[in-house]
């Protein structure tokens, strides 16, 4: 079991990274939380979760475009808890426009944070890794990893270029107990998506209302958004001790999106 495992997840004061981070504390882990929002609000969090499952929840507010903070966060995470078995990278933003209006300081912040951010956290955590002869490193790219749409050219960037990191990395930890591996969500109803419909209505020159059914539910074959349970799922199966032989692979929770 995770029972006393170590777990950072980027990015886990909202959506996705504060689900699983949440269902990794339910199965036992202790939890190096992070990402941006209201310190109250993050306190907030950081203390449920560690009351619900009575496991040590740690904040650490690592900027995810500073490569030295973030092998702070992972130092932090040894320092504090003596291990590290799990690296979540999930912190992740989006911005949407088409190529020729893409503001140049929006394309550095995607693939900072989106792509980057996942190279720190990992280059800090693998000797750890290997020092314990055990790890998993699961990255949150997303559907956009393995195929584009348009006006998301640092995103899908950004994304197709995590899954070059996951699989070079899987190669290199593959005979010391770890594994790294990304999980492809389709669209998952967070902040980040909800963010962008009024960038699309705009992109496109169409409503709210017809940016929903006509491009996000549209690409998405099951017409449902995925949900944070069906991502844990995956998660937890990569992370325990049955998912020692999936490495280097991209494991798509996308209701038949890139089947397409
Ligand atoms: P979200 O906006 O709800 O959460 C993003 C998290 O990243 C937040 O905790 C935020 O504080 C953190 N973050 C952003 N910039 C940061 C920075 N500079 N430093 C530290 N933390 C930072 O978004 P989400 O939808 O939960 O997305 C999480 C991940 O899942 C992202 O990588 C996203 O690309 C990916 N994803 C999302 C979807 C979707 O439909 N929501 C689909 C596929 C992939």
């Amino acid at each position: 079991g995770l029972q006393g495992q170590v777990a950072i997840v980027t990015g886990s004061t909202s959506g996705i990274g504060h689900a699983m981070a949440d269902a990794l504390a339910a199965q036992g882990c202790n939890i190096v939380m992070n990402g941006l929002g209201e310190m109250n609000a993050i306190e907030r969090a950081r203390a449920e979760m560690a009351e619900t499952h009575g496991v040590e929840v740690l904040y650490h507010g690592a900027d995810m475009t500073r490569p030295i903070e973030i092998a702070d966060m992972v130092r932090a995470a040894k320092a504090e808890f003596g291990e590290l078995d799990i690296l979540v990278n999930n912190a992740g933003v989006q911005h949407v426009a088409p190529v020729e209006d893409f503001p140049e300081d929006k394309w550095d912040l995607i693939i900072a944070v989106n792509l980057s951010s996942a190279f720190h956290a990992t280059k800090a955590a693998v000797p750890i890794m290997k020092e314990q002869g055990r790890g998993r490193i699961v990255n949150i790219a997303s559907a956009h990893g393995l195929v584009a749409s348009p006006f998301k050219s640092a995103y899908v960037a950004a994304k197709h270029g995590i899954m070059g990191l996951t699989k070079t990395v899987a190669l290199e930890v593959a005979q010391h107990g770890i594994t790294c591996n990304a999980i492809c969500p389709g669209f998952v109803k967070t902040p980040l998506v909800e963010a962008q419909i009024a960038d699309q209505a705009k992109a496109r020159g169409i409503s709210e209302e017809a940016v929903m059914r006509d491009v996000i539910l549209a690409s998405q074959p099951t017409k449902q958004f995925v949900t944070f349970d069906q991502l844990n799922g995956m998660l937890l199966y990569l992370v325990s001790d049955l998912g020692a032989s999936a490495n280097g692979a991209a494991y798509q929770i996308d209701g038949g999106w890139v089947a397409q």
